[in-house]
């Protein structure tokens, strides 16, 4: 099931990095992960990111670049940036990608709007969502609701957090096939244009292929299956980057 057609989601990051980590409330379950301080820690690793005091998913931000740009290799022009895209303002956290037909679609908002418009969170990549998860199980960075890897919308790349999102910014919004989540996740906005299409398991794909380039040792069979060997290798990873990034042949 892909996430963008879960209901009733709800998040938050009620921090001053406003790392907003919206979540179908349905999954607001404690779950029988193994507590983190008992892990062996690879310095460096989005393991390590786990208890770092930075709480701010810029610490990935080295391998989320990498995946993104595989991620293009693997549906080219799936995605675009909203990086300097005239009259949107971007947090410092957030990662300045939306799926295409969403970031033309919050242009035309702020069009109408007239005002600029910021955005605290976009898209997530899969070490971003894991430690939002981590964060919140781990009654840290002020995260009181995150999701799974695989179940937040923001993987996809049609979800914005915004910091403004009153009467007449939820009108232009929602005029552009943005839905605003409502009350108990007021920052939150789904893109619903029939335009938008599933990523998130192509993300996956993207780490895989990203890993087996750099570990031909102990490979992962590349598909879209997020499973525990995965998360496993994820924590591994090094939160700056692999030494070899995307390659699209
Ligand atoms: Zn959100």
């Amino acid at each position: 099931m892909f996430s963008r057609f879960l209901k009733g989601a709800l998040a938050l990051a009620a921090t001053a990095v406003a790392v907003a980590a919206c979540a179908p409330s349905e999954v607001e379950v404690p779950d029988e992960d193994a507590p983190d301080v008992a892990e062996a820690l690879t310095p460096g690793s989005v393991a390590a990111m786990i208890t770092s005091p930075q709480c701010s998913t810029r610490v990935v931000r080295g391998l989320t670049e990498q995946l993104v740009a595989e991620l293009a290799c693997i549906k080219p022009g799936a995605l675009t940036s909203i990086e300097g895209m005239s009259g949107i303002e971007l947090d410092e956290d957030a990662f300045p990608y939306l799926q295409t037909p969403a970031a033309k679609a919050l242009a035309n908002a702020q069009r109408e709007l007239g005002s600029p418009i910021k955005v605290n969170s976009a898209l997530r990549t899969i070490p971003q969502q894991f430690l939002l998860y981590r964060w919140y199980k781990n009654g840290r960075c002020g995260i009181s609701l995150a999701a799974k890897v695989g179940e937040s919308n923001h993987e996809e790349g049609l979800a914005v957090d915004l910091d403004s999102h009153g009467t007449s910014v939820r009108r232009a919004m929602s005029r552009r096939s943005y839905a605003w989540l409502g009350a108990s996740d007021p920052v939150h906005f789904d893109y619903n244009g029939s335009d938008g299409v599933a990523i998130q398991g192509a993300s996956v794909r993207a780490f895989k292929r990203l890993w087996n380039r750099n570990h031909p040792e102990k490979p992962l069979t590349v598909n879209d299956t997020y499973d525990a060997k995965t998360e496993s290798y994820l924590r591994e990873s090094p939160a700056a980057g692999f030494p070899i990034g995307a390659r699209c042949d």
